[in-house]
């Protein structure tokens, strides 16, 4: 097996479609379904365009739990193994990236999306192992907004001013960026950003829902914000042998004594935004880091932490195997086939 562990990585990704049905708005104001799915094929057409990805969900219902099943899945059986694995939902705004991951999941079971599935897994087999391994689990939220980080889980609260009128919508929040830095071994390391330890489900779901809300938040423009932006939920995951238990039983594959891995979720920013930039300077370039930067930037993700982790002797490749896959998300509205063929093209080349 050949071990060049990132060229690996950024070669291999996996790529489902999912296509959300038609929504109110989009049904009220006439519109019709522009995407054929062929019968029993991963492929999509649209107008005279064809395409091939690795699976192809459509609307009929569920789709979560059946791409978490089919993509997800393995990505946190590896977890276990210690490998890292990233997730990443692109798409244009209104697609349903934020939908699928589950990323603004309120704690209700139903229709939950990719990162409650991604919870539920993760502890059950975390109690069934319990006797023979210690845990520690931890999460991280951050928002990557221009070339700015920030922690969505920073239990500081940011600072809030007035400005000239009275109405909330002048309410300016300050929020400070975390500094990132380059490490010596050419990994990224964000200085100080909070991770917080989780012992259950609960716990991580009400991390996850808090970060959400700061986003949300965070900005005078909601809307505008968060689709301007990357969040990133990262699960680390340490896991220790037990003393007691014979070397081998645990770590079978590997025979380390700490294992460590992390996988992250990622809710893209709009995929629209490099083409609606035009002659605006700043947001031209605020298009060009969404855009160009997006498998660089899985990398990037999947990169983060690693100093760690070389230390303590996780695994950087699955020899083979992805570790990271991508959900392009689509409107299958007439009114959005330039976009959705964007994204259909753009998924297409990340295969
Ligand atoms: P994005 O995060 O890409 O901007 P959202 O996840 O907010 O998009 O979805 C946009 C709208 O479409 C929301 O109203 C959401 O509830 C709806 N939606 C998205 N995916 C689905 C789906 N699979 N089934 C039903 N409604 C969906
Ligand atoms: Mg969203």
């Amino acid at each position: 097996m050949e071990n060049s562990e990132n060229k690996d990585s950024s070669q291999c990704v996996r790529v489902a479609v999912n296509i959300r049905p038609l929504v109110t708005s989009e049904l009220l104001v006439g519109c019709t379904d522009c995407i054929t799915v062929v019968a029993g094929e991963p492929q999509v057409q649209i107008g005279s365009h064809a395409f091939t990805y690795d699976n192809v969900f459509g609307s009929a219902g569920q789709s979560s739990s059946r791409i978490f099943d089919e993509f997800v899945a393995p990505l946190v059986d590896a977890l276990f193994h210690g490998y890292n694995g990233t997730v990443l939902a692109y798409g244009q705004t209104g697609s349903g990236k934020t939908y699928t991951m589950g990323t603004n999941y309120n704690g209700e079971e139903h229709n939950g999306g990719i990162i409650p599935k991604v919870m539920e897994t993760i502890f059950s087999r975390v109690n069934a192992k319990k006797e023979s391994t210690e845990f520690l689990i931890r999460v991280s939220f951050i928002e990557i907004f221009k070339e700015e980080v920030f922690d969505l889980l920073d239990p500081k609260p940011p600072v809030i001013s007035k400005g000239d009128g009275v109405s909330l919508a002048k309410l300016h929040v300050h929020r400070s960026p975390i500094q990132i830095r380059e490490t010596v071994n050419g990994g990224i390391t964000l200085v100080g950003v909070t991770e917080v330890e989780v012992r259950t489900k609960e716990e991580m779901a009400s991390f996850l829902l808090c970060g959400s809300l700061s986003r949300a938040t965070g900005s005078t423009n909601m809307n505008s914000q968060s689709s301007r932006s990357h969040a990133i939920f990262t699960i680390s995951m340490e896991q220790k042998r037990i003393a007691s238990c014979p070397p081998g039983s645990v770590h079978d594959d590997s025979g380390d004594d700490i294992l460590c891995a992390k996988l992250h979720l990622v809710d893209l920013a709009g995929s629209e935004r490099a083409k609606r930039t035009g002659a605006d300077g700043l947001r031209l370039r605020e298009g060009i880091h969404i855009n160009k930067g997006l498998l660089a930037l899985g990398n990037v993700i999947s990169a983060l932490g690693d100093e760690k982790k070389r230390k303590e002797g996780g695994h950087d490749s699955l020899g083979g195997n992805c570790k990271t896959v991508m959900i392009a998300c689509v409107s299958p509205a007439d009114t959005n086939a330039e976009e959705t063929l964007n994204t259909l093209k753009y998924a297409n080349r990340a295969r």
